[in-house]
């Protein structure tokens, strides 16, 4: 028997699955939507009980992400998620609360391959990579608590949660597919946003695709020296293959970039690194994050301090590059790329 989240079915699929269980087609629509609200079997109110019955009997789940803990940041209004999977692993999530709306931070690999130095996501290697409908289950997920500041709803997405997404390519692309169709989730391909520690192929692919999330580069050095020290894959991609993937990427979609530069105390933040960094850049249209480092105690790195951050953030706009630091939002929750997640499993294992 097959173990199929009916998260991962583009509508399309649905009906075929309805046809060949022998219902008629316009059942997947109904399917469909109860699928995209979490709802489980009991709750599909307008759906015959032979039906869903029959779709569970040949192993189709009607969810697959559970919320497993909830998190309230005291500083701001961010919420940290746990989710458990199927399988029993857990990934995690943030949802920020903003004015113009209601941003939610997805993971997309449990675990990650990529081990920067200074991210708990890496710590372990990579798990499993997660389907769509794993991905799309935690907007799903957080959508059906209808706590009610989050009446709105998901509307922004950010796949900046633990995993490498372009390390994914598949199933982030299906996941992609699925969260901004209209007759689902809906959320405009205008709200999504990708980032990517810099795999350049697939940043090329991905627009060749037809895809065009805001493309989001973990830069975070001015050198491929300093890269390579803090982040492996600087190894197999150098910074000048990155920008010349990121101008292919804005040729094709017309997104504007943005870099995020993690401002790591004493390691990228003098003066040299902002001087450099501002040269990297010059002539692209973009924008970038400094963000001061959450520290994560098995790395051992700190965030530079505000002085330093905004030192550095004044020099870059001396040189006309467009720069915000970034809020580092949630920090008293372990807001940064895999934190929570380690925290709870070590517990667990104590
Ligand atoms: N693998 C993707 C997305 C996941 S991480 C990527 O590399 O972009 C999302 C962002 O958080 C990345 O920019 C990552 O470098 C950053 N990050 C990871 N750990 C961090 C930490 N401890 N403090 C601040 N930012 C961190």
């Amino acid at each position: 028997m097959n173990d199929v989240l009916l998260a991962d079915k583009s509508l399309e699929e649905l009906e075929e699955i309805a046809i060949s269980l022998g219902e008629k087609k316009f059942r997947a629509s109904q399917l469909y939507k109860w699928v995209a609200k979490g709802v489980s079997y009991d709750g599909m109110k307008n759906l015959p009980k032979s039906f869903t019955d029959k779709l569970a009997e040949s192993g189709y789940r009607a969810r697959g992400v559970e919320i497993y803990g909830e998190y309230k940041s005291k500083l701001d209004g961010t919420v940290k998620y746990l989710y458990k999977l199927a399988d029993g692993n857990i990934v995690e999530g943030v949802l920020m609360r903003y004015k113009y709306g209601n941003t939610l931070c997805v993971s997309t690999q449990v675990g990650c391959r990529m081990n920067c130095s200074f991210c708990a996501s890496g710590l372990d290697g990579l798990i499993r990579n997660l389907t769509a409908g794993e991905i799309l289950g935690q907007v799903i997920a957080v959508n059906a608590l209808n706590v009610t500041d989050v009446e709105r709803g998901v509307t922004n997405i950010v796949l900046m949660g633990s995993g490498e997404p372009l390390d994914n390519y598949d199933n982030v692309c299906k996941f992609l597919t699925l969260v901004s169709d209209e007759r689902g989730l809906n959320i405009s391909k205008r709200n999504i946003s990708l980032s990517t520690c810099g795999l350049c192929d697939r940043i090329r692919q991905l627009a060749d695709d037809g895809y065009s999330p805001t493309m989001t580069i973990s830069l975070h050095a001015p050198n491929d020296s300093m890269r390579k020290e803090i982040m492996p894959i600087a190894k197999r991609y150098s910074i000048s293959d990155i920008i010349s993937a990121v101008k292919y990427y804005f040729d094709k979609t017309g997104r504007r970039i943005i870099f995020e530069y993690s401002m790591i105390a004493g390691k990228n933040d003098s003066e040299q690194c902002a001087r450099e960094l501002a040269d990297v850049v010059k002539g692209l249209s973009c924008h970038i994050n400094l963000i001061p480092l959450n520290y994560v105690k098995e790395r051992g790195l700190s965030g530079s301090n505000k002085k330093n951050v905004y030192r550095f953030m004044s020099l870059l706009e001396k040189q006309g590059v467009s720069v915000t630091v970034r809020r580092s939002m949630g920090s008293d929750i372990d807001g940064a790329c895999g934190q929570l997640r380690r925290k709870v499993i070590k517990n667990e294992d104590d």
